[in-house]
């Protein structure tokens, strides 16, 4: 059984070390590998896309062929985990920048997003963060944060800071504006895994 994480650029060594640890304290058995290439993403039961720089991370996924593939894996109810860039690269529609850098979005989660909505005011920032699924706050680490303006029907909100979604669902596909694997909290990293052993 394999997770993989799309290696192309961002928090990589992060979300592996994250979700390792979450898979130990769990005692769930899984394989956590990073994605460069095509081939690899047809044989995770769970895709991890981090943050980066959105322009780069869409054309290089193109390229290499694996944009292709992760639709395809979400079409087969693979669940997909996508933080800050992340959040960009899986959402249907973006906003005027996106447009203008022809950015081509996966288009997996029926959300529209502002591709900098923090980034302007404030570069990076940690705010506490009132999540649905948790019962507790959760310290949230936003780095040039994206922000979701509108939402689908299937899609579930499920955090919001200075009225831009921070956090939402779709199905097996989870997205956040922030970053969670540099925190020492897992809860977010666990709601992905129950996602692939529930
Ligand atoms: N806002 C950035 C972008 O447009 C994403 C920032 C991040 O992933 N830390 O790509």
């Amino acid at each position: 059984m394999k997770i993989g994480v799309i290696a192309i650029q961002g928090a990589v060594s992060e979300h592996i070390e994250a979700l390792n640890k979450a898979l130990s304290e769990r005692g769930e058995k899984a394989e956590v590998v990073e994605i460069k290439h095509k081939g690899i993403v047809p044989k995770c039961c769970g895709i991890v896309i981090p943050g980066g720089e959105s322009t780069t991370l869409c054309r290089l996924l193109s390229k290499e062929g694996i944009a292709k593939e992760i639709k395809e894996a979400a079409s087969r109810g693979i669940p997909i985990f996508g933080t800050c860039a992340g959040l960009i690269v899986l959402a249907k529609e973006g906003d005027k920048q996106v447009e203008k850098a022809s950015q081509d979005l996966l288009g997996i989660m029926d959300i529209k997003v502002n591709r900098n909505a923090f980034g302007r005011q404030r570069d990076s920032f940690e705010a506490e963060l009132e999540l649905e699924i948790l019962d507790s706050p959760y310290p949230g680490v936003f780095l040039r944060a994206p922000g979701i303006t509108k939402c689908g029907k299937g899609v579930r909100l499920l955090g919001e800071l200075e009225g831009l979604g921070i956090a939402a669902e779709q199905g097996k596909v989870l997205a956040l504006a922030f970053h969670p694997e540099l925190t020492q909290d897992l809860r977010l990293h666990h709601y992905f895994l129950d996602k692939i052993f529930r």
